[in-house]
């Protein structure tokens, strides 16, 4: 079985039509999607509608619990909170409803899946050093982990000696005694250096992830976001995939 995992396209509408172009030709069996389809980009409403036409189980994230009001904003930037404010003034009621009925977590016989991190999700952490994921890798009992949250993707690897490494690979093989947590990185607002939209796709049986990078019509998604009055930066570092 082939699965594709796609998150955080943050309202980016031309990111999403773009991704969802490129998994027409890859033949999966399933799209999970790991949170965060709202916050930041012009077009939540439409995003909320294709991802659910495209997805076989959506996750929540931290933006989309902020855009009910389900989780506070405290600690977002001021630019964060500005966009969540203005995607709650957009949203209908019945995107509202959708976003309000969405699990956490989801668990497959071989793998979990969660936007932040596999304790505690509701919390919001991050995994983006050795030391988070060593904390992770005690929390769940599959081998694989997928997540996202961070915009920026990255494989930590448990080897069959129990040390743990970091890794930016486009492609990992899954090794028998080993584990691994996977961020498959942001469709809508990558944040690694490279503007290109991210997702994940695994092979069950191949026993391989990789990430898949694509090309969108950026100064669209960037026109939308100043012509919608958002703050001029999120438009900015989509150009520079930061
Ligand atoms: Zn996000």
């Amino acid at each position: 079985m082939k699965i594709a995992f796609i998150s955080d396209v943050h309202g980016n509408l031309e990111a999403l039509t773009s991704v969802r172009k490129s998994l027409q030709n890859k033949r999966v069996d399933k799209v999970l999607f790991l949170g965060d389809i709202v916050g930041y980009g012009a077009n939540p409403n439409e995003c909320i509608e294709i991802v659910r036409d495209m997805s076989d189980d959506i996750l929540a994230g931290n933006h989309d619990w902020a855009a009910i009001g389900k989780s506070n904003t405290d600690y977002f930037n001021t630019v964060a909170k500005e966009a969540i404010e203005w995607t709650q003034d957009q949203l209908t009621e019945d995107n509202k409803a959708f976003l309000a009925s969405q699990s956490l977590i989801g668990e497959m016989e071989d793998f979990i899946c969660v936007h932040s991190t596999p304790f505690h999700p509701e919390d919001w952490g991050y995994i983006i050093s050795i030391a988070d994921a060593y904390e992770s890798f005690e929390t769940f009992s599959q081998s694989l982990c997928f997540i996202a949250h961070s915009h920026n993707p990255i494989v930590f690897i448990k080897t069959d000696t129990k040390d743990i490494v970091a890794r930016k690979p486009s492609q990992t093989k899954i090794l028998k005694g080993f584990r691994y947590i996977i961020d498959i990185g942001s469709v809508g607002q990558p944040r690694d250096g490279n503007p290109l939209s991210c997702y994940g796709i695994y092979d069950t049986e191949k026993k391989e992830c990789g990430l898949i990078r694509v090309q969108y019509a950026v100064t669209r998604a960037q026109e939308k976001i100043l012509g919608a009055g958002l703050p001029p930066f999120l438009a900015e570092r989509l150009g520079f995939g930061m």
